[in-house]
């Protein structure tokens, strides 16, 4: 149910709380950004996303001011998919994971930014396309040799597929590119290719290479880490590990793929590549 009056928020162990959203809007690409409120009645235990599936249906700001329903993305709504990732209460996370209870501040109030590293498309909701980009350039992918059944792959040891399962949790939700200082807003594709690739590729790279018939390809991903915006870019400040939700050890990935790639670059540098 949602409240239209502006009373002061009430917490409560047990009941529904009634909490004020503070949401920055923008209603089309290039456009300059606005705040609206939101009154809500979070039942315990709820989620930011569910908060905001009740903003919008609401068709009025806390002020009763007539408005558009709060454009966001989500798909899974239970971390897996990545797509709801923005910036709540100054700290990128995925909005599925955000419970109520936990991000909501002394004063009752949650706020709630689009991502800044990715170009707006509509209120919460930004084009993470570059994120994917990113995984393309390093091959992102294990090779195969067409559609047809291949047999049972080559043998890998337990402790290799541990390390790779880990990696493999990434969802791509870029809340590790949101907080790195290295990853900047770029809305010209054509400056993509050189500038930081970010931790999520890096550490995507070191699976594929950890991958038994993805290794194939690894020459090609170092050629990639090793050029401009590849892995030396890294400043080392360590945001990305502090805010990745799927806890993916992110900088020992990009300390493992920098020792890959200064051997690559010797190999290549005796072989005459
Ligand atoms: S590494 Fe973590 S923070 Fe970065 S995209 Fe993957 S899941 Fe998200
Ligand atoms: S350690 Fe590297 S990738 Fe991670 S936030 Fe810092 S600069 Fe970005």
């Amino acid at each position: 149910m949602v409240s239209d009056t502006q009373s002061a928020p009430r917490p409560s162990a047990n009941a529904s709380r009634t909490v004020r959203f503070r949401i920055k809007r923008q209603d089309r690409p290039g456009e300059a950004p606005r705040w609206e409120e939101f009154l809500v009645d979070a039942e315990p235990g709820s989620n930011v996303i569910a908060c905001l599936q009740q903003i919008a249906r609401m068709s009025k700001t806390a002020e009763g001011k007539a408005t558009t329903p709060v454009c966001y993305d989500s798909g899974c709504l239970e971390e897996v998919c990545g797509s709801c990732a923005m910036v709540i209460n100054g700290k990128v996370r995925p909005s599925c994971s955000a419970l109520v209870d936990k991000v909501v501040g002394p004063d009752g109030t949650i706020t709630l930014e689009p991502m800044s590293k990715f170009p707006v498309v509509r209120d919460l909701a930004v084009d993470r396309s570059r994120a994917f980009h990113n995984l393309e350039r390093v091959k992102a992918w294990v090779p195969i040799d067409g559609t047809y059944h291949l047999g049972a792959g080559p043998k890998d040891t337990p402790a290799n597929q541990e390390t790779r399962y880990t990696l493999s949790t990434c969802m791509t939700c870029a809340c590790c590119l949101e907080a790195c200082p290295q990853f900047n807003l770029e809305e010209d594709k054509s400056k993509w290719d050189g500038e930081f690739i970010g931790a999520h590729a890096i550490s995507q790279a070191r699976l594929f290479n950890a991958h038994p018939t993805g290794a194939a390809l690894a020459s090609e991903r170092l050629d990639v880490l090793m050029a401009k915006g590849g892995v030396n870019d890294c400043g080392n400040a360590q945001n990305c590990v502090k805010v990745c939700p799927k806890e993916i050890p992110l900088t020992e990935s990009i300390a493992a793929i920098g020792r890959a790639v200064t051997v690559h670059a010797i190999k290549s540098f005796f072989s005459g590549r």
